[in-house]
């Protein structure tokens, strides 16, 4: 019997520098998961397997599948989720989430993956949510520098400009609602209109 705890994976996070969900984030996360009776979720950035782990653990009867294209964290998430004892309800694709074609449809997508690719992640994911799901999607403040990012380097500028696109494109979207919170890093969470249902 391996014997491991949710600490444990927080620990291998930190030490293995893991950009695992906020504890604030993940716990408003998990409190949205059990409030709004959220049965059937997509994720998109697997990582270790720590925030599928804790949103399966809000019910029995909760479903996961998620998505992680890096070899060695795939792995480490598979491991993880047996270690728990959820690879029952826990489905995990090794592949770029792009590249994934699913069909059925889930109450709560959470985009955590790269930020660059937000918008497209979206627009792949929208079709497989249910008419009254969530989006909820995770990294919007990007430890502050969407912000303010006068003093980082190109690249990090360059992704900064990313989000607010992203941001921009759900502030102006027609067929979506979205609200924007700062627990964590910054979560988005996102519905389609009424009028779309
Ligand atoms: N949700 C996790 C953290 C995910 S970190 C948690 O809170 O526990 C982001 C992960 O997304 C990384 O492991 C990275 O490899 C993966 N990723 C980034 N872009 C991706 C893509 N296009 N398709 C699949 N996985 C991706
Ligand atoms: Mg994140």
């Amino acid at each position: 019997m391996v014997h491991i705890r949710i600490s444990d994976l927080e620990e291998y996070a930190r030490v293995f520098h893991v950009p695992i969900m906020l504890k604030d984030g993940i716990e408003f996360l998990l409190e949205y998961i059990k409030n709004n009776n959220i049965k059937n979720i997509l994720e998109i950035g697997t990582a270790i397997g720590y925030s599928s782990i804790r949103m399966a653990q809000v019910n029995n009867d909760i479903k996961v599948t998620t998505i992680e294209r890096d070899s060695n964290m795939y792995n480490e998430a598979i491991k993880n989720i047996k270690a728990f004892n959820l690879d029952n309800r826990i489905n995990v694709i090794y592949s770029d989430a792009l590249d994934v074609e699913l069909n059925d449809k889930y109450d709560l997508i959470f985009i955590d993956a790269a930020k660059s690719q937000y918008i497209k992640f979206f627009e792949k994911f929208k079709h497989n949510l249910n008419d009254n799901g969530v989006i909820i999607t995770d990294n919007l403040s990007f430890h502050g520098l969407v912000k303010d990012s006068t003093n980082c380097s190109r690249n990090t500028k360059q992704l900064v400009k990313k989000i607010q696109n992203y941001i921009d494109f759900l502030k102006n979207n027609e067929e979506f609602d979205t609200e924007f919170i700062s627990i964590g890093d910054g979560i988005s969470i996102t519905r389609k209109k009424s009028s779309f249902i």
